[in-house]
């Protein structure tokens, strides 16, 4: 009792101190030709989980994994383990029946696997979550699991954010990229990143553009375009540092790939695994007008990708409304300033169509993260704070956002924290209240929302 009294202590000090992040180191041999990908990884800075699971490639053959005195660890999973998308679920054992009680701080772990390479008859397929080869560039998301993903259980989430210290061999890729660091071409590439970041990999056999912390990665375009589409971003970025009153420090990466299924002239597929974005399909010249600008949906489009590098996760059951209704409503305030009016009022007008006959709960009656789905993060929610924007002034809505995300790091976001941050910027607290009552707690609060933003855009 007492031993199991003091290891509680320490595991409950453990985590209030262990707000560490995870963070992933080792090696990469990667043979482009025959697909083959080699992995030798310490992973530390673990969280102390129950109920976890390592969740790997269902195409990577796991050698062993050791403890950090180099003991071989029993794990489960490899005899009728269970898929769950793209990745087996392993855990580790402390004996051949007898599991951790928690997640053990650091564990190393290798494995090797082989993927197909499509060099000239294509898949039936291709998505996020695929191994991707086709001759020239491999690429492997963090969806795909190329690397250990522990899946927190309980909280039913993903922990695939890792700073990381990884060095890749290979002799037949050019260039090596992980996401949010600068493209490597030298041998072996030694890549690192002191934030925390999806492991993106993209490897082959090509070349890059930069511009200050910006990249485009294999793309055909000429430097006059590359310098337009990055000036673009630049504006975008710098509106929020200024509006924000906090630096944007980040550079991004931009992903030209070729996906390894057959695209029809005319169909473009995107994605991000921030920073980086990645397109198949996408003719890069035509993302800017002839006037030199990214046209207004693409302006949308990447101020809401950009403004991820202020929200981009908190803790709670407002999780999905600080992570992506915060987002685009920053995405809004940009397509304001550099979209036409009419495009801004547009957007706004659609939200309202298509969220209006909705039966979502009010924010303040939110149980669990997952009531807020798609439609609720990104089109109610933004428009919530584009009514507390009406009531209080965008200068304040300002403040209070850059106040929240300097807290977001450090505890969960709820709305007693949004109006202690409120108040502390000023605003009455009857005031406040008034707008909690109408907007995030009312039965009428989603007309009372729709109803307040379409007077907006008439005046
Ligand atoms: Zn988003």
């Amino acid at each position: 009792m007492k031993i199991i009294g003091i290891l509680t202590l320490v595991f409950t000090l453990l985590q209030a101190t262990a707000q560490t992040q995870p963070h992933i180191q080792g090696t990469v041999h990667i043979k482009m030709s025959d697909g083959l990908i080699d992995c030798n990884f310490r992973l530390s800075n673990l969280p102390p989980l129950k109920e976890y699971k390592i969740m790997l490639n269902r195409g990577m053959n796991i050698r062993y994994c050791t403890s950090d005195s180099g003991q071989v660890l029993h794990y489960d999973g490899y005899y009728n383990g269970k898929i769950n998308g793209e990745a087996i679920g392993y855990y580790l054992m402390k004996n051949k029946k007898d599991s951790f009680p928690f997640l053990p701080p650091a564990f190393s772990i290798q494995y090797k696997g082989a993927f197909p390479v499509y060099s000239d008859t294509l898949n039936s397929f291709d998505y996020k979550g695929f191994i991707a080869l086709n001759g020239k560039t491999l690429r492997a998301t963090e969806q795909s699991k190329w690397y250990p993903v522990i899946y927190d259980v309980s909280n039913d989430r993903l922990l695939d954010k890792y700073t990381y210290d990884i060095t890749v061999y290979t002799e037949d890729a050019r260039t090596v990229f992980i996401n949010g660091c600068p493209p490597r071409q030298e041998r072996p590439a030694h890549l690192i990143s002191q934030t925390a970041v999806p492991l993106l990999l993209f490897a082959g056999d090509y070349d890059f553009l930069q511009s200050g912390r910006n990249y485009l990665l294999n793309a055909t375009v000429d430097t006059g375009t590359a310098q337009t589409l990055f000036r673009e971003l630049d504006k975008l970025k710098a509106f929020y540092a200024e509006k924000l009153k906090l630096p944007y420090e980040g550079g991004i990466y931009i992903i030209s790939h070729q996906a390894v299924e057959p695209f029809k002239p005319g169909r473009a597929w995107g994605f991000t695994v921030f920073p980086s974005f990645a397109y198949a399909g996408v003719n890069f010249t035509t993302l800017i007008t002839p006037a030199g600008k990214l046209d207004n949906k693409n302006t949308a489009f990447f101020a809401h990708e950009l403004a991820h590098y202020y929200f981009n996760g908190t803790a709670g059951r407002w999780f999905w409304f600080w992570l992506e209704s915060a987002t685009e409503y920053l995405s809004l305030k940009a397509a304001e300033a550099f979209t036409d009016t009419s495009f801004y009022h547009q957007r706004i007008r659609e939200y309202v169509t298509q969220i209006q006959d909705k039966k979502y709960p009010p924010l303040a009656r939110i149980t669990a993260a997952n009531e807020i789905d798609n439609g609720y993060r990104y089109m109610y929610g933004p428009l919530l704070l584009l009514c507390f924007e009406k009531q209080f002034g965008q200068k304040t809505t300002y403040r209070i956002l850059s106040d929240i995300i300097k807290k977001a790091p450090r505890e969960a976001i709820t709305l007693d924290v949004f109006k202690q941050t409120a108040l502390a910027n000023k605003i009455k607290e009857a005031d406040f209240d008034q707008f909690y009552t109408d907007y995030l707690q009312s039965d009428k609060a989603l007309s009372n929302t729709c109803n307040s933003v379409t007077d907006m855009i008439r005046q």
